[in-house]
């Protein structure tokens, strides 16, 4: 697995505004938001993409779900957000380290670019 930015933010050679980590996975708030409330939420395991996840890590993923839930509500986007992953190039990923995106705090348009 090659190294990416995000593994260097979860190792802490680089700096983030981190939010939240435990012993799978970290939560730092994007570099360039997208809508007022944007931060990411990233295991530990640096799976590339959403495709390359194998059943072994369905805990994980559940584990990150409820994450998702307890910092939507600390960031007080609970009543409506929105999570993307972005799985290959052409969907838009662009760091190929397993990243769940968290937006809120304005409204969303439906379908997306
Ligand atoms: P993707 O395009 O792969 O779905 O999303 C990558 C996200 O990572 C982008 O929203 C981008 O702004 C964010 N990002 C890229 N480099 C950094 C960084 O060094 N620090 C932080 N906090 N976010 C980053």
């Amino acid at each position: 697995m090659s190294d990416t930015i995000f593994s260097r933010i979860i190792s802490k050679e680089i700096p983030a505004d981190i939010i939240h980590e435990d012993e799978f996975c970290v939560a730092f708030r994007d570099a360039n938001p997208q809508a007022p409330v944007h931060f990411l939420v990233v295991p530990r395991k640096p799976v590339p993409r959403l495709q390359d996840l194998t059943p072994e890590d369905a805990p994980l993923i559940g584990h990150i779900h409820m994450v998702i839930v307890k910092l939507a509500q600390q960031e007080e986007i609970a009543g409506a957000y929105r999570v993307v992953v972005n799985s290959g190039a052409e969907a838009g990923q662009s760091v190929f380290h397993l990243h769940f995106h968290v937006l809120g705090g304005r409204p969303f348009a439906w379908p997306p670019g």
